[in-house]
């Protein structure tokens, strides 16, 4: 495994964090505040190609390795993890199935749009099904040469600016995890009902949304993958998602470290900067030794990932330990801050309303465990 980055990485890494100091920071602020992600910040990144990132070059995407999109969502997360989760989300289970699933004729109709300006979400959690996706109960009825969809869906990330939304639903009621099929259905097809904005703890900028799905027409060719293959899709294409939470994670937990290292460094009490006083030393020391651990864990599970070898198990670990280490983090960045970390002033404020909910989706914590756990005892330790 290889830890330095390659030259290219960094002037990747290096141009991203460019961008979003010049472009993004300035106004991470304003968009928690207003509950908005201006387009104009998507329509940015996607200029520089950030909308095709695991879509290879032939198809029109900038075909970066799993590892390089953990360095871009990382910087994009130090900035704004609003926005982060809605291009983590785009690339990783919102374009790259429509390319790793789809037909040629699909690749053609849809890749050119998701590579160059459209956003696309994804679609599985229903209200009565979250952790247990294979309780859903939305049913696509076959009629012909289209399918009839209807059920509610819910907690949609890109759901009120997406272009494509990729929706899962039950097309065999007996067959449990097999019974799922998924289905590329275009924004504005008659039928797909957009709910309002969830009014959400962090990541106010990104918007979450429910769907109904009231006698949805969908053109058969619009399946995604074989009838039954809906499961399945979701799951591997978690799989890359949870690489890109944990990266969102290590941005936010880097950005509240830094936020707090320096608060630390100006803030005097009892006659002394913070950094003097042993026990903010071990906070700051614990911090960092979170962070690190982290970055491996990430790094390893995307170079298992770049290698083609199995990689959920690590993806699992990665997702779990860096947002937990998020949410730690950015709870010990307020509490270096004192009072003045709990106002809307300093930036961790938002750092730890945002960090909370990546120990919930793609999985939660409890999740990863049951993943974890379950690879162990089906395949052992793995070195
Ligand atoms: C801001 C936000 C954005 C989201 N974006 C998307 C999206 O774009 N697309 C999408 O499809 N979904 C999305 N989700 C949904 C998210 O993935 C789910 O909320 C998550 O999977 C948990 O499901 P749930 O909320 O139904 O909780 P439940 O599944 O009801 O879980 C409740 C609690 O029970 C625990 N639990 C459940 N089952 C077990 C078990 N077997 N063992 C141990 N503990 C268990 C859970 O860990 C949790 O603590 C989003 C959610 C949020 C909050």
């Amino acid at each position: 495994m290889q830890f330095d980055l390659t030259p290219e990485q960094v002037a990747i890494r290096d141009a991203v964090r460019e961008l979003c100091r010049s472009e993004f920071e300035p106004h991470a602020e304003r968009w928690d505040r207003q509950g908005e992600v201006p387009r104009a910040a998507v329509d940015c990144l996607a200029a520089q190609g950030f909308l095709g990132m695991a879509i290879p070059e032939e198809w029109g995407g900038v075909g970066y390795d799993a590892r390089t999109i953990s360095l871009v969502l990382e910087e994009i997360a130090r900035v704004s993890a609003a926005l982060a989760i809605m291009i983590a989300v785009h690339n990783s289970v919102g374009a790259l199935p429509v390319f790793r699933f789809g037909s040629d004729a699909q690749r053609r109709r849809y890749l050119p749009r998701l590579v160059s300006h459209q956003l696309a979400a994804f679609s599985l959690s229903e209200p009565g099904a979250g952790s247990d996706a294979g309780a859903i109960q939305s049913v696509a009825l076959r009629r012909g040469d289209r399918y009839v969809l209807n059920g509610s869906k819910n907690w949609v990330t890109n759901g009120l600016q997406a272009g494509i939304y990729l929706i899962f639903a039950r097309t065999d009621k007996a067959a449990g995890n097999r019974g799922l099929s998924a289905f590329i259905v275009e924004r504005g097809a008659p039928g797909v009902v957009i709910g309002k904005p969830e009014d959400k703890m962090g990541l106010r900028g990104s918007d979450t949304v429910a769907l109904s799905l009231e006698d949805l027409e969908v053109p058969a060719e619009q399946r995604l993958g074989e009838e039954g293959q809906g499961f399945s899709i979701a799951m591997s294409m978690l799989d890359a998602g949870r690489i890109g939470v944990a990266s969102q994670a290590l941005g936010v937990l880097g950005a509240a470290f830094d936020a707090a290292a320096r608060y630390a460094q100006q803030r005097v009490a009892f006659g002394q900067p913070l950094t003097k006083i042993q026990a903010i030393q071990f906070k700051l020391a614990e911090m960092e030794r979170r962070a690190q651990c982290a970055r491996l864990l990430i790094q390893r599970a995307a170079w298992l990932k770049d290698a083609g070898r199995p990689y959920s198990r690590e993806a699992s670990m990665a997702k779990l330990y860096a947002s937990e280490a998020a949410t730690w983090v950015t709870h010990q960045a307020v509490q270096i801050h004192g009072g003045y970390g709990y106002v809307k002033e300093y930036a961790v404020e938002r750092y730890y309303r945002d960090a909370r909910v990546m120990e919930i989706y793609e999985g939660t914590s409890e999740i990863q465990r049951l993943v974890i756990a379950r690879s162990l005892l089906k395949d052992g330790v793995r070195v």
